[in-house]
């Protein structure tokens, strides 16, 4: 049985972490504060599904003031996913909860992980918003991130400030860099939940721009299969690898597709592009393929169903 901590571990992609490793017989501590960033009762029922497991261990509380390196003493892998994540609200006054919760948090995580003495892997949470803009798609490790807002600076700091502590204090990083995640328990605060929302509400959904932004998006399971694969390989420390979908999908489209799957058509309501949303994205996964053994297994139109499934039974 491994020793293992997850923060973030009551969020979208850190409480289906848990359920993971849980179920692969592995011991995990989860550390969630709760924050209000969106409704803190749906972190409850994220956490409801493991947290009476013999095998698992609630830390609640601000990672920054937590006695971290009395946790970290036997722990052997810490999956880092906690942090302010959403592009819109790290303009203006949001921003001072981007550096606390992304660059300071994993400051401070790393100060006690470069002096535990049994940990092998630290995977931590990165973003595709380091890129921006992209030059070429689909986009490769190898390019200069530029960030197009305020949450992609914080998530590149955080992530080149793990570069620092392996470089200088060997501790052994492996940064994922999440293209859009989607599927069972996804923030409310992004585009399907949204959509599926409106939905059944008989709203109009809500399309930044003119809708022909393109996105590759990621479902749930790959990403936690390429947390598992970063945890475990060695020839993994101290890369970076971009996980993506496999496929860049014009938005208007899942629009179509989402239609299909609820059987009626959807209303849309086109607003303002927002700052700091990239125009396209798209991964290029050779890397984590050849590294990491990832292949995306699940598609768009499976995913959708199982996130459709999942906003029914939350909202109905
Ligand atoms: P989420 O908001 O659902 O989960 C993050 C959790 O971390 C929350 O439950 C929050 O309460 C907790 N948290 C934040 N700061 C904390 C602190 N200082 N101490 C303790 N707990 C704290 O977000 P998510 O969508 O699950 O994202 C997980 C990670 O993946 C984040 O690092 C995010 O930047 C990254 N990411 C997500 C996506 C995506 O599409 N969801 C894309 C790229 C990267």
């Amino acid at each position: 049985m491994t020793k293992i901590i997850v923060t973030g571990a009551a969020g979208f992609i850190g409480s289906h972490l848990v359920n993971i490793l849980l179920q692969q017989g592995e011991e995990v501590i989860g550390i969630d504060e709760f924050n209000d960033y969106y409704d803190p009762l749906l972190k409850r029922k994220n956490l409801a599904t493991f947290e009476n497991s013999p095998n698992f261990t609630l830390v609640e509380g601000d990672i920054q003031f937590l006695d971290l390196s009395k946790l970290f003493q036997d722990v052997e892998i810490v999956y880092h996913q906690a942090a302010q994540a959403g592009v819109r609200n790290s303009w203006g006054q949001g921003f001072r909860a981007y550096t606390e919760r992304n660059i300071n948090t994993t400051q401070v995580l790393l100060e006690s992980a470069k002096d535990a003495p049994n940990l092998r892997r630290l995977v931590f949470a990165s973003s595709s918003s380091v890129y921006g803009d992209a030059e070429t798609l689909p986009t490769d490790e190898e390019i200069s991130p530029k960030p197009v807002s305020p949450y992609g600076i914080t998530k590149l700091a955080a992530e080149r400030l793990c570069g620092l502590y392996h470089k200088n204090f060997g501790v052994p990083f492996v940064s994922l860099r999440y293209f859009t995640v989607y599927g069972p328990r996804q923030r409310p605060d992004m585009a399907f939940h949204k959509f599926f929302k409106a939905v059944l509400q008989d709203e109009a959904i809500p399309v930044y721009g003119d809708g022909q932004q393109t996105r590759d998006f990621t479902f749930i399971s790959d990403i936690v299969a390429a947390n598992l694969a970063a945890g475990s390989l060695p020839e993994a420390v101290g890369e970076i690898f971009n996980v993506g979908g496999g496929s860049r999908v014009v938005l208007a489209e899942v629009l179509d597709t989402m239609a299909e799957i609820v059987g009626k058509p959807i209303k849309r309501n086109h607003i303002d592009k927002a700052m700091g949303d990239a125009r396209h994205t798209a991964a290029d996964v050779s890397k984590a393929q050849k590294i990491l053994g990832y292949r995306p297994q699940v598609s768009l139109r499976e995913g959708l169903q199982q996130e459709w499934e999942w906003v029914k039974s939350l909202y109905l």
